[in-house]
């Protein structure tokens, strides 16, 4: 369902696991191998080496992707620990405490082979955006950024970090229902990442949701329209800029004229199954609303072209990618 570098997720939840002895955890939620991924935390390089992080790891039997994360330590430490967490498949995170060289760190990092997730929230950076961008030309896997105790301002802030240009987000987030986890995920963020104090039922129920929510939809983190308040992704479902509305604000945000933003539009579905789209409101799929937005005219397209919903929307997806790519 989701791919972080080298790990394969079957669901975009993360249990954060704050023990390190790992004995007594049946009823925890990272226990019951319904996450998508399990990270240990937090191994400090200045006191740990990677020898005793690989035992600790190996001992922690889950069906999960599993990864760990890491504080202190010098460079080549990190390196070190990065080289492990290649061998073994595991994700390594960083905690990251300072953005002076950041870019350097990161390609030393990956140069190891690892897939890679960097910490951090907003308190500990004032733009985060920059630093998303950063991290992203670097090469970083994940951006996993805490916004417990923002409150309702946690979507804002991960619709300002995702327009700006991210690796994949993870968002560390109390959610308490599959609407909350929603309201981050339709916003750019890839993952959530909850407590190990959640209930172990709650976060397989959700896992589960999210799952079936994918493979119904085809895409579980679609974005909004633009002009209902969604983030860049959603120019997918836009309609050629003919009127004053949201679009054009988001065309200057990717620095794209509207003429370009059509003849890009135009060229990416060229010879796809989004080409065509007679008795649609513009002749073609590629202008076409999102799949939960009812529209028989579109409906009628897809039947005709054996184009199945969540289909059509996987094609939304790779369209929005190569839109904002470009
Ligand atoms: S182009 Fe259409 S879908 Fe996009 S923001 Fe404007 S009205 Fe909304
Ligand atoms: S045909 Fe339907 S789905 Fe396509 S643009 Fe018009 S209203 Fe939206």
């Amino acid at each position: 369902m989701l791919k972080i570098g080298y790990l394969n997720l079957d669901n975009p939840i993360a249990i954060i696991s704050e023990e390190s002895d790992f004995r007594d955890l049946a009823s925890r939620a990272s226990s019951n191998g319904s996450a998508g991924l399990v990270m240990l935390e937090r191994f400090n390089l200045d006191e740990v080496d990677p020898s005793e992080i690989k035992v600790t790891l190996n001992r922690h039997r889950t069906p999960s992707a599993l990864g760990f994360s890491t504080v202190g330590g010098e460079l080549e430490d990190l390196v070190e620990v990065a080289e492990m967490a290649a061998e073994g498949g595991r994700l390594m995170e960083v905690e990251l405490s300072q953005t002076d060289g950041i870019i350097e760190l990161v390609r030393e990092i990956k140069s190891s082979g690892a897939a890679l997730s960097v910490r951090t929230g907003p308190g500990a950076f004032k733009d985060l955006r920059s630093l998303a961008r950063e991290l992203k030309e670097g090469g970083a896997d994940l951006l996993h950024l805490d916004l417990r105790g923002l409150g309702p301002e946690a979507p804002k802030v991960v619709k300002r970090v995702s327009d700006g240009g991210t690796p994949k987000l993870m968002v560390r987030y109390d959610v308490g229902d599959f609407e909350g986890a929603r309201a981050l995920l339709s916003m750019g963020a890839d993952m959530i990442s909850l407590s190990d104090e959640a209930d172990p039922e709650f976060v397989a129920w959700l896992a589960d949701a999210l799952k079936r929510f994918h493979d119904l939809v085809g895409w579980y983190n679609a974005p909004k329209h633009i002009c209902s308040g969604g983030d860049l992704r959603g120019i997918a479902f836009c309609c050629p800029p003919v009127k004053n509305c949201p679009l054009l604000g988001a065309l200057k945000k990717i620095n794209i004229s509207p003429k370009e933003f059509i003849e890009r539009k135009l060229a990416l579905t060229k010879g796809t199954p989004l080409e065509p789209g007679d008795g649609t409101c513009f002749g073609s799929l590629a202008w076409c609303c999102k799949i939960t937005k009812p529209c028989f005219m579109r409906d009628a397209v897809l039947d005709r072209h054996g184009i199945s919903p969540d289909e059509y929307m996987r094609l939304k997806k790779r369209l929005a990618e190569d839109l904002l790519k470009a």
